[in-house]
């Protein structure tokens, strides 16, 4: 006989974690009859206050929730992301794109890169960014919808995200979460009240005096890993070791006055002993350092920010501690850790919320009767393990590839042994030019050839393919790509025209 099914679902917290998981769970399983989901949340504490840029599997996310895209970009001031620019990465004075969607056009099943190779080696030396119509239109400051349905159009290769204000987009999901049958609660959980034999959480208690019970409970408390850290006393899994940077300085800024429109991208720029973000929203600009402790203290970190601010000063530099690394088990008995709570790797891929919404994925999939079958939720762990792994990997790439030996801090990570994964993938590359995806992991072929070839990873070789193509023909095809690619972008619309356009903007 089968167990009975979970009937009160708690989220303890209200940041982005707790609101995207509110909003999905009322939406997909809020017509069971019988199903309570409560999220408690305290003004009080409030949220960590900054995550702002995403990757493309959020638009996914949005429509699962039937989000009507002129009105989210309008209610979270958002603007759109075609990638990443990163300053100073490779060496100093040097800038490329990472974009989403893919570089060049479709050479018959080989990865186009295997000829921009061979045009390499055939002395043109044109830089990658020219191949791909994300990198360009970005660049250009233009921006319009992929053309997914028509393989033969550049814009099928094209793949956006957003930049948000992110405590826009919590309070924009409560909404549509509380519509949906979702109970709030305001207040501070101070107690947790645990099964004597089993250890399951049955119940937390607010510092008013509320009690909430529940079956299942979803711990978004954020860094204080409230449920899961602090009450279950799961182990935090700690990689500083490869992600040095650990601190934080963020500071919002009003949009320069020059009337310029903003590119449709994020820009990274490495700074002596971590980088610095700049994210462009409608109505004000994000800046922030990221830094590593060991290697700067926090007076230095916060005038680096403020010596290249872009904007004036909204509010006063908000520091953020944190380690990267994640909980061993994100899931353990009734308590399914999403957001910070679950672990954290720094922000320079932007990750953090995708790992929200691949967490609230994987746990529909999985989702427990009040069985809590083991099998399921040691895969849940094994599968979100693994999530963070990969994505820890590419990250240290961008430390690990660069000439730059201008700090301590570089030297550092410019001669750190890579992990086995990232070993692997460099030497691949190095040798042969190819680029092995790994069990569907979140970076794509164009994510991981962006930052290796761009940061001055050397491909030894080709795709024997594209050795058999004449050489002229390779040069013939790579300039008509660019050609392509460039007249594409010279028809799109800015960034501006097309938010007003589709009646998105503010
Ligand atoms: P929080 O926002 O901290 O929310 C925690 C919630 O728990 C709050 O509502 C709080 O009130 C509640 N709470 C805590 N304790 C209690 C209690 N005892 N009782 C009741 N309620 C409680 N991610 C990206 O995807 N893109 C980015 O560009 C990005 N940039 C980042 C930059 C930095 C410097 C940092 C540190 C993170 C960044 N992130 C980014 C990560 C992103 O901010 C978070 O993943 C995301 O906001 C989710 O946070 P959260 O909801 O888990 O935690």
């Amino acid at each position: 006989m089968s167990a009975p099914p979970i009937r009160k679902i708690v989220i303890v917290g209200g940041g982005t974690a707790g609101w995207m998981a509110a909003a999905a769970l009322s939406k997909v399983l809020g017509a069971m009859p019988g199903l309570a989901i409560t999220l408690i949340e305290s003004e009080a504490i409030g949220t960590v206050g900054v995550g702002e840029a995403t990757i493309p599997q959020i638009v996914h996310f949005n429509k699962l929730l039937g989000i009507n895209e002129a009105e989210f970009m309008r209610e979270t001031h958002a603007t759109y992301k075609l990638g990443i620019e990163f300053v100073d990465w490779t060496h100093l004075g040097h800038s490329y794109v990472h974009p989403f969607g893919q570089y060049g056009i479709d050479m018959l099943g080989i990865e186009f890169h295997h000829f921009w190779l061979k045009g390499l080696a055939l002395g043109d030396a044109t830089a990658l960014d020219a191949y791909s119509i994300g990198a360009m239109a970005g660049k250009a400051g233009r921006f319009y919808w992929p053309e997914t349905g028509n393989p033969n159009s550049p814009l099928s290769r094209l793949a956006y995200a957003f930049q948000f204000d992110a405590g826009r987009y919590a309070r924009f999901l409560r909404r549509r979460a509380e519509e949906a049958g979702v109970t709030r609660v305001e207040g501070r959980v101070t107690q947790v009240e645990q099964h004597p034999e089993s250890g399951f959480v049955t119940r937390v208690a607010l510092e008013n005096g509320t009690q909430v019970d529940g079956e299942l409970f979803i711990d978004c408390s954020g860094f204080r890993s409230l449920l899961l850290g602090q009450t279950l006393g799961v182990p935090f899994l700690d990689w500083s070791k490869w992600l040095p940077c650990d601190r934080a300085v963020a500071i919002p800024c009003t949009k320069r006055e020059t009337g310029a429109e903003d590119q449709p991208l994020t820009r990274s720029t490495a700074r002596k002993a971590g980088w610095q973000w700049r994210i462009p929203l409608q109505h004000r600009v994000g800046n922030g350092h990221v830094y590593a402790s060991a290697f700067m203290c926090e007076d230095e970190a916060t005038e680096t920010l403020l010596a290249h601010l872009d904007g004036t000063p909204l509010a006063s530099p908000n520091h953020i501690r944190f380690t990267g690394g994640h909980r061993t088990r994100v899931w353990d008995k009734n308590v399914v850790a999403l957001g910070l709570a679950g672990g954290f790797l720094e922000p320079l891929e932007s990750t953090a919320i995708h790992l929200v919404q691949s967490g609230i994925a994987r746990l529909l999939a999985y989702f427990p009767s009040t069985a809590f079958t083991p099998v399921e939720i040691d895969r849940f762990n094994a599968e979100t393990a693994q999530d963070y792994l990969d994505i820890r990997d590419f990250l240290v790439l961008h430390y690990k590839a660069t000439a730059r030996d201008d700090s301590e801090f570089w030297n550092y990570c410019r001669t750190l042994e890579p992990p086995d994964g990232l070993k692997a993938k460099l030497e691949m590359f190095r040798s042969s030019g190819r680029i092995v995806r790994e069990h569907n992991e979140l970076f794509t072929e164009t994510s991981w050839l962006s930052v290796m070839a761009c940061q001055g990873i050397v491909a030894g070789d080709h795709h024997p393919a594209a050795a058999l193509l004449p050489d002229d023909e390779v040069l013939r095809r790579l300039s008509h790509v660019r050609g392509v690619i460039a007249s594409a972008v010279s028809q799109m619309p800015t960034q501006d025209q097309f938010l007003a356009s589709i009646g998105g903007a503010i």
